[in-house]
């Protein structure tokens, strides 16, 4: 379907791109790769008026060293993290899991900062910041602040971003050598969007599990942390893993659909669970 007809505006910087939200109120919508805002525009799901153009701003495209964390810029593509050196040194998990988003063309034009601020719970990319406690940095018309990836999925598809404001990077700490990450994506077909993902970066020493952090994809209206298997895995051994994996989907509320019933939902959190945290203890 064609999408409503609307107006196009460019923005030349991220102050610009403020100013434009402002002048143009909550009829208008910020651009960035358009892998998600266009496909729900022609559905006519999302009809605003004007859409407001980041694509041009380069200075958001970037990975950086900054001592304990990487920043990561919004504009920052799928494809970009896929092959940057500092990703795979310091937080593989984000180059991989960026190779899984849909195909080639997606991971081309998709962005960072489009997949946190769209907000959808089936994205794979959400779950892997929450599970890296990551920080999400945002401007609008009162400055910079900065949000934990928890605090910053609200519910289905929103997010904190208030109307004027603007995703600028993002920080995602350094995983030490004592660290194993994974990301296990369940879908129907390989390129769909996950049916159930499981985000897993474990820390062990001398064959024990000192701490494990695991988020949920599509598990619920925002990615969910698995607070109970990540409460019996500290502190155990890595024989604990199945029998905690058991409780993975408690706490969650997943949807039925033509993908998966919830019911089958739940079981491919418990058996993604296991073998995400196995995986990531043998890495
Ligand atoms: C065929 C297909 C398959 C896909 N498969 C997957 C998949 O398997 N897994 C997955 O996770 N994703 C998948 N995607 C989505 C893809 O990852 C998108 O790139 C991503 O969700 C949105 O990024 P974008 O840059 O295209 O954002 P856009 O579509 O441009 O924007 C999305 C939303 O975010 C807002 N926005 C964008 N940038 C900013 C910013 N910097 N600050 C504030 N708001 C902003 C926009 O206003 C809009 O509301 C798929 C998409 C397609 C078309």
């Amino acid at each position: 379907m064609i999408p409503v007809a609307f107006d196009y505006e460019v923005a030349e910087s991220v102050d610009h791109a403020i100013e434009l939200l402002g002048q143009h109120g909550d009829e208008s919508k910020l651009l960035a790769g358009g892998h998600s805002l266009i496909p729900i525009m022609r559905l006519r799901l999302a009809a605003p008026t004007v859409l407001i153009d980041l694509g041009r701003l380069e200075e958001l495209r970037y990975v950086r060293d900054e001592g304990d964390h990487l920043a990561i810029g919004a504009l920052t593509r799928h494809r970009d993290l896929l092959f940057n050196d500092l990703i795979k040194e310091h937080c593989g998990i984000v180059g991989y899991t960026a190779g899984l988003l849909g195909d080639p063309s997606v991971q081309h034009r998709g962005t960072m900062g489009g997949t946190l601020a769209h907000g959808d719970s089936s994205g794979d990319m959400p779950s892997v910041i929450t599970a890296l406690e990551g920080e999400i940095v945002i401007q609008g018309p009162d400055g910079e602040r900065t949000l934990k990836a928890a605090d910053f999925f609200q519910d289905y598809m929103m997010t904190d971003l208030g109307e004027q404001e603007v995703v600028t990077e993002v920080r995602l700490p350094k995983l030490s050598s004592d660290v194993g990450w994974s990301y296990k994506k369940f879908a129907r077909r390989s390129q769909d969007w996950a049916t159930v993902g499981v985000a897993a970066v474990v820390e062990r020493s001398n064959g024990s599990i000192n701490s494990a952090r695991i988020a949920l994809t599509a598990m619920g209206a925002t990615p969910l942390r698995a607070s109970a298997v990540e409460q019996a895995l500290s502190g155990a051994s890595a024989d604990a893993v199945a029998e905690a994996s058991e409780s993975a989907d408690e706490g969650t509320s997943p949807a039925s659909d033509d993908a998966a019933s919830a019911e089958f939902r739940r079981h491919l959190a418990r058996v993604w669970t296991r073998r995400a945290v196995e995986e990531a203890l043998s890495r």
